[in-house]
């Protein structure tokens, strides 16, 4: 198989270039890749703070990024449980695609452009049907920055109705923190993408008999987290609203997640995807660790507060119980206990 890449180089440093994937012209033989390229060259203008060097070329196929066929017809990419970091290049959460009879839909997609375009080959190596929607879980960066390859490739993305608001307020500093962690080479590529479709709470997405129930959740990880769940084999893809191994963090709110688990905890799901960690777990019991952290949060929070304790005692102390059971506790605890603290104070 055959794809059409091109070097895309950046404005300010036209040294660092990468082959940038230019999805939608894979073909069988190069010849077929270069016709479409004739008929329909790709939209360039899209692209800022890119130069790009020569004509797209069409090339054997590139690595795809790593899957795991969780359940027939869906598939998972597994995350590092870790920060975004020049050796991981932003590969640090979880993502997958569900194939119907006549389309495919994609459930996050990554941190970063190389990222989404591995997860354009996966699907592309198993296979030819359109990816028609992008479910996207949540704001957080390490979700939404690789869906352009698919928005490029015609995809619908879809999102929490808050999510365009909550990305165009932070997208210049997730950009900026991700290029000092990972490296701009890593990021060549990555831009927000430009047409969010709001979705409402139990719209149904038809993939050719099958169906995939989205669910819009009030704050908890965060104020834009939606879910899906594949009616077929009873597979929710929980975004960040579960976390396995990799310390729950928190962005919203820290009753309105624990309600929200409950809630989620009544789907009849088989199996769950994380946002992180998993890949894949079994549902409702994956709910319970988080929800245990959740209330150690909330209870220790409340002790500090009804002793008078000030934010800088408390947030050392908050939670301490849990140190041992999740990876990055150190990383992210410090900032979920003066959520938690901020939140409840005022109650
Ligand atoms: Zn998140």
């Amino acid at each position: 198989m055959f794809e059409a890449i091109i070097l895309a180089c950046l404005n300010q440093a036209e040294d660092v270039c990468r082959a940038q994937l230019l999805p939608g012209y894979e073909a069988e033989v190069s010849e077929d890749c270069q016709a479409r390229l004739q008929e329909a060259p790709p939209d360039l203008t899209r692209f800022d703070g890119l130069v790009f060097k020569g004509a797209p070329t069409c090339e054997p196929i590139g690595a795809p990024l790593s899957v795991e066929e969780v359940a027939p017809g869906v598939f998972v990419h597994l995350g590092a449980v870790a920060e975004p970091d020049t050796t991981n290049k932003g590969d640090v959460s979880n993502m997958g695609f569900v194939i119907g009879t006549s389309s495919v839909a994609v459930f996050d997609a990554g941190t970063t452009r190389w990222i989404g375009e591995g997860l354009w080959r996966a699907i592309r190596a198993e296979t030819d049907l359109p990816v028609t929607h992008v479910i996207l879980s949540h704001m957080h960066p390490d979700h939404i920055f690789g869906a352009g390859v698919f928005e490029e490739a015609g995809a619908r993305m879809l999102g929490h109705a808050h999510l365009p608001r909550a990305i165009s307020d932070r997208q210049i500093n997730y950009l900026e923190s991700l290029t000092r962690l990972t490296g701009a080479h890593s990021m060549i590529g990555t831009q927000a993408v430009t047409a969010l479709n709001p979705v409402t709470d139990g719209q149904i997405i038809d993939l050719g008999q099958r169906q995939i129930t989205l669910r819009v959740w009030p704050t908890s990880h965060t104020g834009t987290d939606i879910t899906a769940l594949d009616e077929e084999t009873g597979t929710l893809f929980a975004g960040d609203l579960v976390f396995d191994a990799h310390l729950p963090t928190l962005d919203g709110n820290l009753l309105g997640w624990q309600r929200v688990l409950t809630d989620l905890a009544d789907i009849p799901a088989e199996r769950v995807i994380p946002g992180h960690g998993g890949p894949v777990l079994p549902w409702p019991d994956a709910a319970a660790p988080v929800l245990r952290y959740l209330k150690v949060l909330e209870d220790d929070t409340r002790a500090a507060l009804d002793e008078g304790q000030r934010l800088s005692e408390a947030v050392p102390n908050i939670a301490s119980s849990e140190a041992d059971k999740w990876e990055l506790f150190d990383v992210h605890n410090p900032r979920n206990a003066t959520v938690a603290f901020t939140e409840l104070e005022w109650e």
